[in-house]
């Protein structure tokens, strides 16, 4: 049984609009996805009915605030398939989730000499916390090179394995070519040097089935805002034993058991790790995303995806100036490309012009722009809602473009 486009078009209102007169079509769903309309609803609910702070009150609203936030963990939990909810961290993003295994993880288990290993693909947010860890520590930061289709090349990162290395941080599906790396592979060969391994989700988590106990990552991050949820949040998912192993991230309210002035005691996770006034509404409505996914199913999503991938390169690889980047057998839905002689910022105003937003420059992985010798790309990155009209115009968009510059 294959999906209704329309009916699912039809729950996400933002699509329903014109930009410089044309019929929006939405090709930027790896920077962040539309909402459907039960996430929308679902937190003015909160904020009309619900209001309160979790965790603490005495009273009816708190008591349900608290559950719903609960339940989206649980959600969350199920969605990964992680063993137990208190495996889940709520943060602000991505970003946010790296950091944290950074300066906690980071700063107990990594020392002077030690080496963490992550991939020549890497988002800036999967660089730069562990640069400023190395640079702290004296620690060494390897990174393993890649091929000219954008695949990771597994006998070298086997090379930079050793006893010395802590950790590798690898992103599962890059943002910018939509690569998905074998990262089973690469967890096993990590463990058996004894290093954790960490995945960054951000891209994945929308498109592909994910399964942390039989991936046995020791840790995820990924953004509910990729997902179909809001802005501010995202998640760490982190082993029971990893995480109970490593000290707080932030000090303060609800990360505690017993505070002295003399000393302090922790709470339990996950709750050491979300000090302060979480992003409850965020958190709450973030449920509704989740169910949205579970109730499509995500290999349906992924078979629509794969087919609009499939029919976007099946009508661009002909098209004279057309330069795809990122060839990889194993893909998400992102087509990043350039045309011959163009600037990736004209060609991405000139599709705006048309109605079609895409996303243009280095997507915050400048040293993979600089291994392709390029400045940037036109990423072109595609959701459940999207259809197969959409790409015919994208393509007969991308054809215009190109005749104009490569006659
Ligand atoms: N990693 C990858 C692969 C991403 O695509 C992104 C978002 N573009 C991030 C990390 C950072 O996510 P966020 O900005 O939501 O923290």
């Amino acid at each position: 049984m294959s999906l209704n486009i329309d009916q699912i078009r039809g729950l996400f209102p933002v699509l329903h609009q014109e930009v410089h007169g044309k019929p929006l079509i939405y090709f930027d769903n790896a920077a962040t996805t539309q909402k459907p309309l039960a996430v929308i609803e679902a937190l003015t609910k909160y904020y009309e009915f619900d209001n309160s702070n979790i965790h603490r009150g005495a009273h009816a609203l708190a008591d349900r605030a608290t559950r719903y936030y609960e339940e989206t963990r649980e959600a969350v939990r199920e969605f990964i398939h992680a063993k137990e909810a208190a495996e889940i961290i709520f943060t602000k993003g991505t970003t946010e989730s790296i950091n944290l295994v950074a300066k906690t993880f980071g700063s107990k288990f990594i020392g002077k000499g030690d080496e963490i290993i992550i991939s020549t693909m890497e988002h800036h947010s999967n660089i730069v916390p562990w640069q400023m860890l190395c640079e702290e520590k004296g620690a060494i930061l390897r990174v393993i090179p890649i091929n000219e289709a954008g695949e990771i090349l597994y006998e070298e990162f086997e090379k930079l394995l050793s006893p010395k290395t802590k950790l590798v941080s690898i992103v599962h599906a890059s943002n910018a070519l939509g690569t998905i790396n074998p990262v089973k592979k690469v967890i096993d060969a990590a463990h058996s040097f004894g290093a954790k391994v960490l995945l960054d989700g951000a891209q994945s988590t929308s498109h592909l089935e994910i399964n942390v106990q039989d991936l046995n990552c020791d840790f995820m991050a990924f953004s509910a805002h990729k997902l179909y949820g809001p802005t501010g949040l995202g998640v760490l998912y982190g082993k029971r034993e990893v995480l109970e192993s490593m000290p707080p991230f932030l000090g303060g309210g609800e990360m505690i058991k017993e505070v002295t002035f003399e000393k302090t005691t922790y709470n339990e996770i996950p709750f050491k790790f979300e000090a302060g006034t979480p992003n409850i509404a965020d958190v709450i409505a973030f449920k509704a995303a989740l169910d949205f996914i579970k109730d499509l199913t995500k290999p349906e999503i992924k078979a629509h995806e794969d087919s609009l991938l499939a029919y976007a390169k099946e009508l661009t690889k002909d098209i004279k100036g057309f330069i795809p980047v990122g060839t990889a057998k194993e893909k998400v839905s992102v087509l990043s490309f350039n045309i011959n002689g163009m600037h990736p910022f004209d060609v991405g105003q000139m599709l705006d012009a048309k109605g079609i937003a895409v996303r243009t420059g280095h997507h915050c992985t400048q040293p993979l722009m600089k291994r392709f010798g390029i400045e940037g790309t036109v990423r072109a990155s595609f959701a459940v809602y999207n259809t197969k009209s959409e790409i015919e115009k994208l393509a007969e968009g991308v054809a215009q473009i190109a005749r104009f510059k490569n006659k």
